[in-house]
């Protein structure tokens, strides 16, 4: 039987980065990349990578084109996206580069809409599906989150060194998994119950099969993935993994949809105790509750032997809720049930109560 989604008569999308790159040694291709947009260039480089990476970024950019480099002080904030958007207005640039991690990323990519310009993501870790997605997260100075704004296109080009990947810790490609572990299970929800995606309207057949397939990458090679970035070795595992935890994992979220897993990452954010602990680890806690909370046991085992395998945390106690009080539960569970919240794509009925319920299988 044809679930809603994939009835005839409905209007359905998918969006997707205008060009993707990925390979051993690409941050010498930034400046001939940068090239193809005009004559000059302002990147915005990660204050955690700047001494790293000044001069590999400066040198690819040692044949013609004109680049202005600044360090991003650490936080997306509408003053750190004005901030840039005027600098590269003033400059005269033809294209923003974002280097470094996702609040870097997340700030070019905003600064880009506000300049009229176009934007080159390059991210240094795979830690989680935003580099692709045409959304970004702005924070308040305090470094509490604001609002996320959606931005009318996704990034021209997002460009992968996984020799840089590779040489992150380990502990982001983990998180990354767990972001992209996501994917298909809540994607494969909004088929279900013909919810809709970022695009508000129901993803294209490729949305869900480019899931499905982020599902299968991380199944088959998260794992040994790990291994080699432990070894600071870009292999074919850690190729392939981060393939999925950037391009697949981001495709398939912005086009397939959200649903419980991110909902009950919102809720557990709530709590002071998990501020130290990354998006992927939490999203990871997510899916497996949203499991417990479609009554899917045996999926539910078989992705915490996945998680177990790929270090990701499979109890609450594991990203820092030592005490899962029933006051604590409550918090996470009201603000994962508001009223229009993602976890209602789910295709049966989610109440707080049963959220409740499944956490308490987690402690
Ligand atoms: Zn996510």
């Amino acid at each position: 039987m044809l679930v809603k989604a994939e009835q005839s008569g409905v209007v359905r999308g998918a969006r997707f980065p205008g060009r993707y790159i990925q390979g051993v040694g690409t941050i010498a291709r930034l400046g001939e990349e940068a090239g193809g947009f005009g004559e000059k260039a302002i990147v915005l480089l990660d204050n955690g990578v700047f001494d790293l990476l000044k001069a590999d970024v400066e040198a690819s950019f040692a044949t013609a084109l004109q680049v202005e480099i600044f360090r991003h002080g650490g936080e997306c904030s509408e003053r750190a996206i004005a901030a840039l958007a005027a600098a590269a207005k003033s400059a005269g640039a033809s294209v923003i580069v974002g280097a470094g991690g996702g609040k870097a990323l997340d700030t070019a990519k905003a600064a880009g809409r506000d300049a009229g310009l176009p934007v080159i993501v390059f991210p240094t870790i795979a830690a989680s599906d935003a580099p692709c997605s045409a959304l970004a997260v702005v924070y308040n100075e305090d470094g509490t989150v604001a609002y996320d704004t959606f931005l009318p296109s996704n990034p021209d080009l997002v460009l992968v060194d996984t020799a840089l990947i590779a040489r992150a810790p380990a502990r982001f490609l983990a998180a990354g998994i767990g972001d992209a572990l996501a994917t298909w299970y809540e994607a494969e929800s909004c088929r279900r119950s013909g919810a809709l995606n970022c695009m508000k309207m129901p993803g294209v057949p490729l949305a869900y099969e480019v899931a499905r397939f982020c599902r299968d990458t991380i199944f088959e090679f998260g794992p040994a993935a790990l291994d080699e970035c432990d070894a600071k070795t870009a292999g074919p595992a850690l190729e392939r993994v981060v393939e999925a935890n950037i391009l697949l994992s981001g495709i398939g979220f912005e086009s397939g949809g959200v649903a419980a897993a991110h909902a009950i990452h919102h809720g557990l954010c709530e709590l002071a105790d998990v501020h130290h602990h990354l998006h992927g680890e939490k999203v990871a806690i997510g899916v497996l509750a949203g499991l417990k909370l479609n009554g899917m046991d045996d999926e539910y085992e078989r992705v915490r032997q996945f998680c177990l395998a790929v270090r990701l945390p499979t109890t609450l106690a594991d990203i820092g809720i030592d005490e899962a009080t029933p006051e604590k539960l409550a918090v996470v569970a009201k603000r994962a049930c508001r009223a229009g919240e993602i976890i209602h794509n789910e295709p049966i009925t989610v109440t707080e109560e049963m959220v409740v319920r499944a956490l308490e299988a987690l402690v």
